[in-house]
């Protein structure tokens, strides 16, 4: 059997991401170059000094310029479809920019339509991201008019007090992701990737750090381990106890010796330890299940789901952000 489980972080998208990066920074450079060749002209030919500034001959007791202020990392992007979502992005930003944004944006929108099934012409884009080096850059806030639905959407980032993981926060603080009770995971950072995105996916992935635990969605055996480990890296497997459906996870960190097919696990137990192995990029737990017939289910049909909300003081917290960020999506913080 054959597993495929492209996600938005892997193979040809990471390379190519790295790719981008390199020409990034090259652009980067010869931006610099150029600007400091523009000052080197400009010197040439001195402004006038104002009338209260000091004139060179007092300036040598005095305390050295400020260094310039690096760029700003945080952008507003505006966009309106008129194509494909990623030729808009590039449009509003730039071609380095561009792909892995529209990749971090997708994760937000796919909560909301299909993607790219539902996406319209003149659907409009609002984003604030921030870029970062050695890293995709990280959505802010993201506003999204969607003639499918007829509704503005909108998603915030942020971090509540005392947890563990920033999320994505509706207008009424509201998780913008499901919560999937009794899943193989307590807490995650982000769904990166689910049956819905358009990659022919088939599992989901769950964004967290090597080492998370992860517990058997259900009673059962294990029947397999660690194949086509060039690509899985450390798998498991597990049929459930009484049932058809099987679980299968992908990309975990090494298994003990004592994880064998046949051995019987409980709903609930730890069963591995989340990784980056086998054909994966960034450490992330690919959650997959199938029925008798090795049809994919979609985990998130299959578990109850719930919608998480803030409230008290993580809530009072999260309306200020969330203000905060309109601001800045309306263009009135620079
Ligand atoms: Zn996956």
């Amino acid at each position: 059997m054959s597993l495929k489980y492209p996600q938005l972080s892997s193979g040809p998208h990471n390379s190519r991401f790295k790719m981008l990066l390199v020409a990034g920074t090259i652009a980067g450079l010869a931006t610099l170059l150029l600007f400091f060749f523009a000052r080197g002209s400009t010197e040439l030919n001195p402004p006038l000094a104002p009338a209260d500034s000091p004139t060179n001959a007092s300036t040598e007791n005095a305390e050295p310029p400020p260094p310039p202020l690096p760029a700003s990392p945080i952008g507003l992007l505006h966009a309106t479809l008129h194509g494909p979502l990623e030729s808009a992005v590039i449009s509003a930003t730039n071609p380095q920019l561009g792909p892995p944004l529209t990749q971090v944006i997708v994760r937000t929108l796919v909560w909301w339509i299909s993607v790219p099934q539902h996406l319209m012409r003149t659907d409009e884009l609002w984003a604030v991201y921030e870029t970062r080096d050695n890293a995709e850059p990280l959505l802010h806030a993201i506003r999204f008019s969607s003639r499918k639905t007829g509704k503005t959407h909108e998603a915030f980032w942020f971090h509540p007090e005392g947890e563990r993981y920033a999320r994505f926060f509706l207008e009424d603080g509201t998780e913008l992701e499901p919560f999937l009770v009794d899943g193989p995971l307590e807490e995650w950072e982000q769904i990166t990737s689910h049956l819905n995105d358009g990659r022919r996916h088939q599992g989901v992935d769950f964004k967290v750090p090597v080492g998370t635990p992860v517990k058997s969605p259900f009673d059962g055996v294990v029947v397999r381990k660690n194949w086509n480990f060039r690509g899985n890296g450390n798998a498991l497997e597990i049929l459930e106890t009484g049932g058809k459906r099987r679980c299968i996870f992908l990309h975990l960190n090494e298994l003990p010796s004592s994880t064998r097919p046949g051995q019987t696990v409980r709903k609930g137990q730890v069963v591995a330890h989340s990784g980056n192995s086998g054909r994966s990029f960034a450490p992330h737990l690919h959650y997959q299940l199938m029925d008798g017939n090795n049809r994919v289910l979609n985990p998130i049909r299959e578990h109850k789901i719930i919608h998480r909300k803030l409230s008290g003081e993580a809530l009072a917290a999260f309306e200020k952000e969330r203000e905060r960020l309109r601001q800045r999506l309306e263009g009135k913080t620079p």
